[in-house]
């Protein structure tokens, strides 16, 4: 395993959420409903996901393991590849050139499942082994022979709550996924599948949270908006219960909390924030994501249209309560 290969990887992983984050993509790109997470000493130790998506053939199994191998781009063109979460090809690789991974996997067509074993980047061979139609990731070590990075590493408990937070934003963007996840082995969230939206927030926020929002649906052409946000009266202390999605993928972006604050310009004491769970669908064609592997900003080719969008939503929603 070369240098080269291991800076290569820190760039997409720089903590044990990055990690979290690709499995979990991965976990949902193959069609899984029910997901399991458990992370030992904050993951650096033991990051292990469980899904009962449609799995990885054996011969396959190496392949997922090598770079820009990925399965999602071969048969599909620029806007498909941008539709399904992963398309860089490029975590796995990533991850097994810093740690110590097993994976197991089993097709639904197969007898058996199927283990390899990548220690460092080395792959070993692919055996069978018994498990249930699905993949388990397991990634224990995380930086073991890049000493370095790992002292960049935060407390044990600091790195389970980037893991969790992690967890929360993927569980937001797809409620219908039963996620269980847990942290040396305590469950910290068991969020069953729904297709209400509100039902997930109240799951991770508390059904008090989740009772005082109200609904956003809007639709301009170029962009569609849909989501829940808080009465001015709940306002919290923190912008920390503000969740921005963009195409159904969680983004921190600058200028729309800036819309979303313009949006209640005059309704708010000084430091409170609104809670906001919104997506925004735009045409993949109008936004570029992603411009680095750990990034999550995004750059809109027609920006003022999106922020009048979110605006002119939210005065919508206000109008249809007693505000
Ligand atoms: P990408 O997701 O960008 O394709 P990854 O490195 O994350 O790249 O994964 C490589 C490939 O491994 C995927 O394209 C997919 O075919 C396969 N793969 C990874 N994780 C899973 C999983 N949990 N279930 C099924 N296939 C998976
Ligand atoms: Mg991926």
């Amino acid at each position: 395993p070369s240098v080269i290969n291991q800076i290569a990887a820190g760039e997409v992983v720089e903590r044990p959420a990055s990690v979290v984050k690709e499995l979990l993509e991965n976990a949902i790109d193959a069609g899984a409903d029910r997901i399991e997470i458990a992370v030992e000493r904050g993951g650096k130790d033991l990051i292990r996901v469980v899904d009962n998506g449609k799995g990885i053939a054996p011969d396959d199994l190496p392949l997922a393991f090598r770079p820009h191998a990925t399965s999602k781009l071969r048969e599909a063109d620029d806007l498909q590849r941008i539709a399904t979460l992963g398309f860089r090809g490029e975590a796995l690789a990533a991850i097994a050139e810093i740690s110590k991974v097993c994976c197991e996997s089993r097709t639904a067509e197969a007898e058996t499942g199927f283990r390899l074993r990548i220690d460092g980047g080395r792959a070993g061979a692919v055996e069978p082994c018994s498990c249930p139609v699905g993949t388990i990731m397991e990634v224990r070590h995380l930086f073991f022979n890049t000493p370095v990075r790992r002292t960049f590493l935060k407390s044990d408990a600091t790195e389970a709550g980037h893991v969790a937070e992690m967890v929360t934003r993927l569980a937001l963007a797809h409620p219908s996924v039963h996620f269980t996840s847990r942290s040396s082995g305590k469950v910290v969230f068991d969020l069953p599948a729904t297709t209400c939206l509100t039902d997930r927030i109240a799951a991770l926020f508390g059904r008090e949270l989740a009772d005082q929002l109200i609904g956003v649906e809007h639709d301009v052409p170029g962009v569609g908006l849909r989501g829940f946000v808080s009465h001015p009266s709940h306002s919290r202390s923190s912008s920390k219960f503000q969740y921005l999605f963009l195409n159904g993928r969680y983004v921190r972006d600058r200028s729309l909390q800036h819309a979303l604050a313009e949006a209640y310009r005059g309704l708010l004491m000084v430091g409170r924030y609104p809670v906001a769970f919104l997506n925004l669908e735009v045409p993949l064609d109008q936004v570029d994501v992603n411009v680095h592997p750990t990034k999550i900003e995004v750059r809109f080719r027609e920006a003022h249209l999106i922020y009048s969008a979110l605006y002119s939503a939210i005065k919508q929603a206000f109008l249809k309560t007693d505000l």
